[in-house]
């Protein structure tokens, strides 16, 4: 928990980090000062609504359905075609390796986790970082195609 910085008092939770020409610097403030900052309310909450049900996504993940066991005992589970899978790590710890639908091997995860619900967390995030980076290739692509389609004029006319 950390205080609004804007109005001191709040304590909050999920922080907005709000930039405005008059602050010379980011403000972590929460959903009723940013939206002040902001000047729309329903944006701000709709990001605090958006923050709360990913942290509460992210919390029931390990319980989620879906979750099974591989040939070699290890736990994975996929979501919309990413997968995420924990393996055993040298420190007796866990890791976590992901891949895409389209990836042809699993990409591992530098982190090292205590626990199983812990790595099952960085499963959360290994697959939402999958979701995210097929995201912006996908509006990459939606724009390329866009420019593509753009009409071709006629680089001169006859008069
Ligand atoms: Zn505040």
């Amino acid at each position: 928990m950390i205080t609004c910085e804007m109005c001191e008092t709040m304590e909050v939770r999920f922080v907005h980090v709000m930039e405005n020409e008059r602050y010379p610097e980011q403000l972590h403030c929460g959903c009723i000062c940013a939206a002040h900052m902001s000047g729309e309310l329903k944006a701000a909450q709709e990001r605090d609504k958006k923050m709360r049900s990913r942290a509460q996504r992210r919390l029931n993940f390990h319980k989620r359905k879906g979750w099974k066991i591989s040939v070699h005992g290890n736990p994975y589970i996929e979501v919309h075609g990413n997968q995420a899978i924990i393996t055993g790590s040298h420190d007796d710890g866990y890791q976590v390796c992901a891949r895409g639908p389209h990836d042809r091997k699993h990409l591992s995860g530098k982190k090292h986790y205590a626990s199983l619900p812990d790595a099952k967390k960085g499963c959360f995030d290994a697959i939402e970082f999958l979701e995210r980076k097929q995201a912006e290739q996908a509006k990459r692509l939606r724009q390329s195609l866009l420019r593509s389609a753009l009409p071709i004029l006629p680089s001169s006319r006859r008069r």
